[in-house]
C-alpha cells in the first residue's frame, strides 16, 4: 500500500464521524474556523531516525531546527502565521543528555525566529532510535486561507525559490560528503513563513502548498483536488546551483511554496513579491482544464514518468 492509499483509507474510515466544525484530512493543515474572519490551523509531522535523518549525518542542533521548520512550512502553505507548537520526543539510551539539550537549542532558535512558543508535548524513552513529532498551530483570517483544491484553469503556476538543492544535498550526505553547502541546505531548511503570510493576503493567489515531496508529486495533489491539469515548462523550473533538472522536479524537502494565481494579476503579483522579498516568484507553467500533468520542452510535450520523493 502507498502512503497516499493509506491516508485515503483513513479518511474514508473516519468520514462518518461528526466533523466538530473542522475541515480535516487532505490539505497541508486542518482548519477550524472561529468567530468572525479568524481560523486556527493544525499540522503534525513525524521524523524517525534512519528514515528521515541519520544521527551521524546531522548535528542535534540542526535536527531540532529542522523538526520545527518543516511544520512551520505547512502553516505557511495555508497562507497564515504560525502561533505555537507542541513537541513529543522519544529518546533511546544512547542519545545523551548533551544531544537532547543541543536538539532543544536548535528548536528554540527557530521558535524564537518565528515567535512561536513551545506550549506542550511529551517525552519518553525509546527502545531504539530517536523519534520526533511536532504539532504546529497557526492562526489567520479565513479569507487568507489557501487550499490545494482551489486552482483554476488559466492560472499561472509559481514556485517561491530554487528547487533540487535539498535532494542534491541528500545525495551528497548518503555518499558520505557531509560538509558541502548542499548537504547543509538539506539539514537546515528555511520555512517560507513571511512569504506564505504575504501570499495568503493576496486574493489573486488561488491554490498553495509547500514542496516537501517534490514538484512532480506535490503538484499532482493540487491537480487532483482541483480537478484540473497543468503544463510545466521544463526550462522555467529554477534549478538550484549544484542540482540537476530531474532532482529539481522530483527531489524532496525543498520547503519552497508552490502556488497558482489568476493569470491577469500574475505579473503584478510577481513584481510586488520581488519588491517585498528581493527574490523572484518563478513562473513555471499553467493550470489547464484538461486533467493530467504535461511536461513541455520548448513548448512540445515530453513523455517523462517523473515522480516525487517518498520516505514511506
Ligand atoms: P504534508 O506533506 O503537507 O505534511 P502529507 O502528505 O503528510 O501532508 O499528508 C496529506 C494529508 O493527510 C494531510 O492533510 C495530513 O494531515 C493527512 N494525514 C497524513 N497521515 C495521516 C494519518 N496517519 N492520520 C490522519 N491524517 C493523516
Ligand atoms: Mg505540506
Amino acid at each position: 500500500m502507498t502512503e497516499f492509499g493509506f491516508i485515503e483509507q483513513i479518511r474514508r474510515l473516519f468520514a462518518s464521524l461528526p466533523d466538530q466544525g473542522f475541515e480535516g484530512i487532505g490539505d497541508d493543515c486542518a482548519v477550524l474556523p472561529l468567530a468572525g474572519d479568524e481560523a486556527l490551523v493544525f499540522t503534525s509531522d513525524l521524523l524517525t531516525e534512519g528514515v528521515h535523518f541519520l544521527r551521524h549525518a546531522t548535528t542535534a542542533r540542526e535536527l531540532g531546527g529542522k523538526s520545527l521548520a518543516v511544520n512551520l512550512s505547512d502553516i505557511a502553505a495555508m497562507g497564515v502565521s504560525p502561533v505555537a507548537t507542541l513537541l513529543s520526543i522519544a529518546l533511546p539510551q544512547d542519545a545523551t543528555q548533551q544531544w537532547a539539550l543541543e536538539f532543544m537549542e536548535g528548536y528554540r532558535q527557530v521558535a524564537e525566529r518565528y515567535a512561536t512558543p513551545l506550549i506542550g508535548g511529551d517525552t519518553t524513552r525509546s527502545e531504539a532510535g530517536i523519534t520526533i513529532n511536532v504539532t504546529a498551530i497557526g492562526r489567520g483570517p479565513v479569507s487568507h486561507l489557501k487550499r490545494r483544491r482551489d486552482a483554476r484553469p488559466g492560472d499561472r503556476i509559481f514556485v517561491t525559490g530554487e528547487l533540487g538543492g535539498s535532494g542534491a544535498g541528500l545525495r551528497e550526505i548518503l555518499a558520505g560528503h557531509l560538509d558541502t553547502p548542499l548537504a547543509a541546505l538539506h539539514r537546515n531548511p528555511v520555512p517560507q513563513v513571511d512569504e506564505g503570510r504575504w501570499l495568503g493576503a493576496r486574493h489573486e493567489v488561488h491554490a498553495m502548498m509547500d514542496l516537501s515531496d517534490g514538484l512532480a508529486s506535490d503538484l499532482r495533489h493540487i491537480l487532483d483536488l482541483s480537478h484540473t491539469g497543468a503544463e510545466i515548462d521544463l526550462e522555467s523550473i529554477p534549478v538550484a546551483a549544484g542540482a540537476d533538472l530531474q532532482t529539481a522536479a522530483c527531489g524532496g524537502e525543498d520547503y519552497k511554496l508552490l502556488l497558482t494565481a489568476e493569470a491577469s494579476a500574475a505579473e503584478r503579483l510577481a513584481a510586488e513579491f520581488r519588491i517585498r522579498f528581493g527574490t523572484p516568484l518563478y513562473p513555471i507553467g499553467r493550470i489547464t482544464a484538461q486533467e493530467g500533468l504535461v511536461w513541455l520542452r520548448a513548448g512540445q510535450p515530453e513523455a517523462l514518468d517523473w515522480r516525487g520523493f517518498s520516505h514511506y
